[in-house]
């Protein structure tokens, strides 16, 4: 399959949309199915991690090009794997032994009430090694710009909490790990004063991999890899609920390395990570797609019904 066209409005609600209204119920997908993968030594010509970046976000970090002006200063062929909205039963675990079997470490930004419903899953991507984040505790179909400042805070600490409990048995007043990506990448000034204050880096991405749309494993390979091919590398998003993303993780790991990719994991730490500028010229894509064609252009005051901007839960806008 080729990469979707940018050209067509719907193709561009479609690719961009999708995912937090589906995403929102993976949390249904089923009981917890916790096998473990065991510690299989690694094999000497593994992918591994190259470097172990840690990031610390004291007065706010906003990093990842689709949404922001700068990002982590990589190397080039330098790629941060991170997985939205999981833990989901079944497609988790195999991302986790596909990881495992290359000795690769990622970062889980993880929907607070599927960590509460599979806490096992949780708790093995935290043995395993990787970095868990956060991702708002209910993932609304409207994102974080449909609700009020107060819910929108409140769904964001519910959120760190039901993660940390899942995967410490407890949780403190702040996360663990203070990383958080907004669902639909919609970030209001307040809420990003608000996570700033407390020391919390906010996540976009430099590449996705598209998958929230249908694509046969082989299809959704050969688009990041086109993709990776013209960003050289940077924060790469993907959805550890989805199965197409489950089964061609292995063939992606191994390509990154038969084509001299290296893999950055990043972990919690004091000082402010290095950045890079965005080229001259740059736009924010998400921003352009959440005002212009979904129009979640505003903040809703406190009290507000928590629709979309335009009067209608996104979802239902985005619904084909
Ligand atoms: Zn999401």
């Amino acid at each position: 399959m080729k990469k979707p066209r940018n050209s067509s409005r719907r193709r561009a609600i479609a690719r961009f949309a999708a995912p937090w209204f589906l995403s929102a119920f993976g949390f249904l997908s089923g009981l917890p199915n916790v096998a473990s993968a065991g510690a299989a030594p690694c094999p000497t010509d593994a992918l591994g991690v190259s470097r172990v970046l840690r990031l610390g976000a004291r007065g706010g970090v906003d990093v990842g090009l689709k949404t922001y002006p700068q990002t982590l200063a990589l190397a080039d062929h330098e790629v941060v794997l991170t997985f939205d909205d999981g833990p989901a039963s079944g497609t988790t675990q195999k991302v986790l032994a596909a990881l495992a079997a290359e000795c690769v470490k990622a970062t889980f930004f993880l929907i607070g009430r599927n960590a509460q419903a599979l806490p096992a899953l949780v708790r093995r991507e935290i043995a395993d090694g990787h970095s868990v984040g956060h991702h708002t505790f209910s993932h609304p179909a409207a994102t974080m710009r449909g609700l009020s400042e107060t819910a929108a805070k409140m769904d964001i600490d519910k959120g760190f909490a039901a993660d940390d409990k899942a995967a410490y048995g407890a949780s403190g007043s702040e996360p663990r790990t203070p990383f958080f990506r907004y669902p639909g990448f919609a970030d209001t000034p307040q809420l990003n004063a608000w996570l700033a204050s407390r020391g919390i880096a906010v996540f976009g991405a430099d590449l996705w991999a598209s998958d929230w749309l249908p694509m046969t494993p082989q299809a959704e390979l050969d688009l990041i890899l086109s993709r990776l091919d013209q960003t050289r590398g940077g924060i790469l998003l993907m959805h550890d609920i989805k199965a197409q993303t489950a089964a061609m993780l292995p063939d992606l790991l191994r390509a990154l390395k038969q084509r001299g990719f290296h893999i950055v994991h990043i972990v919690p730490g004091d000082e402010p990570p290095p950045l890079r500028q965005a080229p001259p010229g740059w736009s924010s894509e998400t921003e352009k797609i959440n005002t212009e064609i979904l129009g979640r252009r505003t903040h809703k005051r406190d009290g507000a019904a928590a629709k979309g901007a335009m009067g209608a839960p996104a979802s239902q806008k985005t619904a084909p």
